[in-house]
C-alpha cells in the first residue's frame, strides 16, 4: 500500500437479504471485480447474508467485515446506524434486530391500503414478489413494484412522489432507539457509525444533539464519503468528523446495478486529513 493508492474500502452495501438485488456471494464477487480490498455487507436490520458473504470473500482472498445497518427513530425521524465488525451470533443483537424488523409486514399492508386508495391495487403482493427475505419488506420493494407497474419512471422518482411523508404510501414507523442500536452493536463487539448524515432533515441544533448523544453512548464513526453524499457534502461531513472527533467511514450504499448511482468501490477516497475507521483493523 502506498500513499498514492489507498486501500479500496467499501463499508456499506446491501444484498437481497434486505433491499439489494444481488445475492451476498454475487455482491462480494462484484466488489472483488471492482477492486475492493475490504468489503462490509450492511443489510438493513439483518445479518442473514453474512455467512455466505464471508465465505465468498474468503474464497476470493478478499477482506470481509461483518456489518449491519440498523433503523433508528431519533427526534421523530429515521436515522440509520451502521454496525461494523459485529459478531452476528450475539444473542442481544439478534433479538434486537428481530424486534426492529417485526413491524415491517404490518407497515407494508398499510402502505398497500394507501396505494389502493389512490388507484394502485395489489401493492403488497406486488412488493412481496420482489422481496428476497419475507422478514424484510422495505419501501425499496414497493418502489420496484411501482416502477414495474409503470406508475413511476424509476426508484428515485418513486421516492419523490410516493412512500415519503405527505405522499401516498407513507406509514410512519417507530424503529429502534438510538441507545439500543448502539448498545447492540457495542455488545456484539462492533463499532457504531452514523450512516449518510447528509440525508437527515435535522436543524443544526438537532445535528449537534445527535452527534453528542451518539458519542456519549459510545458511537465512534460517521460516514463522510457515501453514495448518498454530493462532493460538497464530503467536505461538510469531513469538517463534522474533525470537529467532533469521529472516525471517518466510506461506503457506496450499493443496492443494485440498475439502481445505484455509485457502484461498489467506486467512490473517491476519504479526505487525507481524516482518521479512517479501519485505520487500526489490519
Ligand atoms: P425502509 O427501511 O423500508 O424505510 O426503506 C428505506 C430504503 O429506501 C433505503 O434504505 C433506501 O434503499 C430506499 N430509499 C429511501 N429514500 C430513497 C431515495 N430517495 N432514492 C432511492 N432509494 C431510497
Ligand atoms: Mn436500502
Ligand atoms: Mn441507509
Ligand atoms: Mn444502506
Amino acid at each position: 500500500m502506498t500513499m498514492e493508492s489507498p486501500m479500496n474500502v467499501d463499508l456499506h452495501c446491501h444484498s437481497q437479504v434486505s433491499d439489494g438485488l444481488l445475492a451476498p456471494d454475487e455482491l462480494v464477487a462484484r466488489a472483488h471485480r471492482n477492486g475492493v480490498d475490504v468489503l462490509a455487507l450492511t443489510d438493513h436490520d439483518e445479518v442473514g447474508g453474512l455467512v455466505q458473504a464471508a465465505e465468498a470473500a474468503r474464497t476470493l482472498g478478499m477482506r470481509f467485515v461483518p456489518g449491519v445497518e440498523i433503523s433508528v427513530t431519533w427526534a421523530g425521524d429515521t436515522v440509520h446506524i451502521v454496525g461494523l465488525r459485529i459478531d452476528p451470533d450475539d444473542a442481544r443483537l439478534v433479538e434486537g434486530l428481530r424486534e426492529t424488523r417485526s413491524g415491517r409486514e404490518r407497515r407494508g399492508r398499510e402502505m398497500a391500503e394507501q396505494l389502493a386508495a389512490v388507484g394502485i391495487p395489489g401493492a403488497f403482493e406486488g412488493a412481496l414478489a420482489h422481496v428476497g427475505n419475507p422478514q424484510l419488506i422495505s419501501r425499496t420493494h414497493f418502489a420496484r413494484f411501482l416502477v414495474e407497474q409503470g406508475v413511476c419512471r424509476d426508484v428515485s422518482d418513486v421516492f419523490e412522489n410516493y412512500l415519503v411523508e405527505g405522499k401516498p404510501g407513507y406509514v410512519p414507523m417507530r424503529w429502534a432507539a438510538l441507545s439500543d442500536a448502539v448498545d447492540w452493536i457495542l455488545g456484539a463487539g462492533g463499532v457504531a457509525v452514523i450512516a449518510h448524515p447528509g440525508r437527515y432533515h435535522y436543524t443544526p441544533l438537532q445535528f449537534h444533539a445527535l452527534y453528542d448523544e451518539f458519542l456519549q453512548l459510545g458511537g465512534r464513526g460517521i460516514e463522510v464519503v457515501t453514495g448518498s453524499h454530493t462532493p460538497e457534502q464530503y467536505r461538510e461531513y469531513a469538517e463534522v468528523a474533525k470537529r467532533y472527533g469521529f472516525l471517518a467511514s466510506r461506503g457506496s450504499d450499493f443496492h443494485a446495478p440498475s439502481e445505484s448511482r455509485i457502484d461498489l468501490g467506486r467512490l473517491p477516497p476519504l479526505p487525507a486529513h481524516l482518521t479512517p475507521i479501519w485505520g487500526e483493523w489490519f
